[in-house]
C-alpha cells in the first residue's frame, strides 16, 4: 500500500523540499509515498483570489478563509485523516506517528498568518497536531516533520537494519549513548563493556544507560514508564534487538 500525502499549503513550492533527497527522496522515487501538493489558492472564489480576510471582531494579521479552505479540502480524496498543523493541537507523538504510517496516508492543512478560521476544524473533522510549544510562520514546517517522521517507518524505507523499534520513545525510554570508532580520541574512551563483546552485559549496560538518561533528561518521560511497567509487570516496554 502506498501511502498518500496531500499538503494543501499557499507554498507548494516548499515540497518535497528536503523529503526529496535521502531516505524520504528515495522513498519517493520508489513510490513507496507519494506526494501532492496543493495549492489553497487554486480554491479562492474572487478574481483576486483572495485566500485570507480580516479577523472578525478586529485585531491584528489575518486569517485563512473557511470557505476556500473547504474547497481545497473537498478537492482531496476522503479516505485519510485530515490533519491541520497549529500551535494549540495535540502535541505530534511517536505513537500517533506510528498509526498514521500504517494508515493509507494523510492530508495536512498548512496555516499561514494568523491560522484558521476556527469553522473549518469541526465542519471538516480536522485533527489539530503541534509540533511544539513554540511559533513557525507557517505549517509547512511541520508538515515536513510529520511527514518525515510517518516515511521512515513505511514498509521498506529503512531497510533490514531496524524497524525503528529500538529508538527513543518507542519503548518509552531515551536511546543509550552510541560510540564508533577510533576508540580513544582527545583523550576520551569508549566504555569498556562495549568492547567487550559481552553481550548480554552490553545488553545491561544499554538498558541501564537508557534508563538513567530518561530519569535525568526527561523525569516526565520516566514518571510515565515506570506508571506503565506498575500496570503491566511482564515489562511494557519493547525487547530491544540485543534482550
Ligand atoms: N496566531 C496563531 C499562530 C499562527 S502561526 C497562534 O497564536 O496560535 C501561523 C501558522 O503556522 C499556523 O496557522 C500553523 O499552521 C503554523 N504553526 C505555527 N506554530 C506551529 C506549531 N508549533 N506547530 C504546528 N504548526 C504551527
Amino acid at each position: 500500500m502506498t501511502f498518500a500525502a496531500t499538503i494543501l499549503t499557499l507554498y507548494p513550492e516548499m515540497f518535497p523540499g528536503p523529503l526529496g533527497l535521502s531516505l524520504a527522496g528515495r522513498a519517493l522515487g520508489e513510490g513507496k509515498w507519494t506526494l501532492d501538493a496543493v495549492n489553497i489558492r487554486d480554491f479562492a472564489i474572487d478574481k483576486h483570489r483572495t485566500v485570507d480576510d480580516t479577523p472578525a471582531g478586529g485585531g491584528a494579521g489575518m486569517v485563512l478563509r473557511v470557505d476556500v479552505l473547504a474547497a481545497a479540502i473537498d478537492s482531496v480524496p476522503r479516505d485519510r485523516p485530515i490533519l491541520a498543523m497549529t500551535p494549540r493541537g495535540a502535541p505530534l507523538s511517536q505513537a500517533r506517528v506510528r498509526q498514521l504510517a500504517e494508515g493509507p496516508g494523510v492530508t495536512i492543512l498548512c496555516g499561514r498568518f494568523e491560522g484558521f478560521d476556527e469553522r473549518i476544524f469541526d465542519a471538516r473533522g480536522v485533527e489539530e497536531v503541534s509540533i511544539g510549544d513554540y511559533i513557525l510562520s507557517g505549517g509547512e514546517m511541520g508538515a515536513l516533520v510529520l511527514l518525515d517522521a510517518c516515511i521512515r517507518l513505511l514498509p521498506g524505507v529503512m531497510g533490514a537494519a531496524s524497524s525503528g523499534v529500538d529508538e527513543s520513545f518507542e519503548t518509552g525510554l531515551l536511546e543509550y549513548p552510541h560510540y564508533t570508532r577510533p576508540p580513544m580520541w582527545e583523550g576520551r574512551t569508549i566504555p569498556e563493556v562495549l568492547r567487550s563483546g559481552d553481550h548480554a552485559r552490553i545488553a545491561a549496560w544499554r538498558k541501564s544507560m537508557a534508563e538513567t538518561e530518561t530519569r535525568l533528561r526527561r523525569p516526565d518521560l520516566w514518571e510515565r514508564h515506570i506508571g506503565a511497567r506498575v500496570q503491566s509487570p511482564s515489562g511494557a516496554h519493547a525487547k530491544t534487538k540485543d534482550e
